[in-house]
């Protein structure tokens, strides 16, 4: 059976993971589809709609709802400012 390589962080039991509510402007997307490319956790998906320029922007995909990280990667990658997230916080959760 072949080693296992990969490592996980030491005090991983003891970091919480974020999670990230997503804002997206579909009017401002050009359809370059980056953010749904380079999500880590592939939260986002091309809806079937398009915008007014003609271009389908992203949704958050069925079930993944809870996925976000809030890392912030789509909105840094996104050309036209249509996307962006924030942190949801804790008090907030605990609702
Ligand atoms: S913030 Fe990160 S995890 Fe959340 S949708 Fe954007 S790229 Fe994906
Ligand atoms: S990165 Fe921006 S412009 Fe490109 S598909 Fe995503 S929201 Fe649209």
């Amino acid at each position: 059976m072949a080693a296992v390589l990969s490592r996980q962080p030491l005090d991983k039991a003891t970091v919480s993971i974020p999670l990230g509510r997503i804002y997206i402007i579909p009017e401002r997307c050009k359809g370059c589809r980056f953010c749904i490319d380079f999500c880590p956790r592939d939260v986002l998906v091309e809806t079937t709609e398009m915008n007014a320029k003609g271009y389908h922007y992203p949704i958050v995909a069925e079930g993944k709802e809870d996925e976000c990280i809030a890392c912030q990667f789509c909105s840094i990658l996104c050309p036209e400012f249509a996307i962006y997230t924030e942190e949801i916080v804790e008090e907030e959760t605990a609702k």
